[in-house]
């Protein structure tokens, strides 16, 4: 079986902004010549917005576009997301980051700002803030998907009862097989499920074990408890490339994903199922905003 791959987030214009790494070929986690090897593949790529820059993080966002379009990743069918909603100072704003290709926003990063709070948070009461419930009506009306990756409990759930989108989490696991608040609870995957969204399977260890040491193995749990859940429809790939650190034992980069697509097709899972979570539910969820 050839795979497509859809890969809901990666950090890989970091690379190339800061690093000076071609998107064809380079040293990270992923380049358009791995990504070549298998039958298609659609990554989103996302402008993560690092608290450094504080009151730069428009100039900051804008280089990250800039390095997106000038590496022509537009011309192969990439899609651009906002990883920290800092760039956002009006809803004016965003309607030019629509313009600009940005169909995704994760309104925080780990932490808090001016729209939301992000799982660092310490006070749990904060969620959601008044202009940040603006922001999510104007997502709506815009047609930007809310990213609930980096947020924290109260804001996921402010969220969820205003976007009349489908809900997603492009980089994160089950809370149940690996408790890191990065990841989801068995009730905030079924909202997500219910909205008609999607989570991507995120490859970074800490959030596959609470070893810190993960495998193959690890990523597949999230998957089949996802799976128990009713999730057939709602699972995902976002690997965060570039975003991490290391990755499980046997993995290098994008060119490995298929050996997840493998190991389920060894576990009886038809092909229509292993398509699901390779590509088609994530481009079920995104197609509806392109
Ligand atoms: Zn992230």
């Amino acid at each position: 079986m050839e795979y497509s791959v859809f890969d809901a987030h990666c950090d890989t214009l970091c690379c190339v902004r800061d690093d000076g790494k071609a998107i064809e070929k380079n040293d990270c986690q992923l380049d358009l010549s791995r990504m070549g090897k298998y039958k298609s593949y659609t990554q989103v790529f996302g402008c993560y917005i690092n608290p450094i820059y504080k009151e730069h993080a428009l100039e900051r966002c804008l280089d990250l576009i800039g390095a997106f379009y000038g590496s022509g990743l537009d011309k192969h069918g990439m899609i651009l997301s906002m990883e920290g909603g800092e760039p956002i100072y009006d809803l004016a704003a965003l309607e030019n980051f629509y313009r600009l290709g940005v169909r995704i926003i994760a309104l925080t990063w780990n932490f808090s700002n001016h729209i939301a709070a992000g799982v660092h948070e310490p006070d749990k009461s904060k969620g959601l803030t008044t202009f940040g419930a603006r922001v999510v009506g104007e997502m709506n009306r815009l047609g930007i998907l809310a990213d609930a990756s980096h947020l924290n409990d109260k804001s996921f759930y402010d969220i969820a009862a205003l976007t009349r989108l489908p809900f997603i989490a492009t980089h994160s696991n089950s809370r149940a097989v690996c408790a890191h608040p990065r990841n989801l609870t068995d009730e905030q995957f079924n909202v997500i499920c219910q909205s008609g969204g999607c989570v991507g399977i995120n490859l970074y260890p800490p959030f596959l074990n609470e070893s810190k040491n993960a495998d193959l193995d690890d990523i597949i749990r999230h998957i089949e408890h996802f799976m128990s859940l009713g999730g057939e429809n709602h699972i995902g790939i976002g690997a965060d490339f570039d975003g991490v650190s290391y990755l499980p034992d046997g993995f290098a980069g994008c060119e490995d994903l298929y050996k997840i697509f493998d190991r389920l097709l060894g576990m009886n899972y038809s092909e229509e199922q292993i398509e699901k979570i390779s590509h088609k539910n994530f481009e079920r969820v995104i197609g509806g905003v392109l």
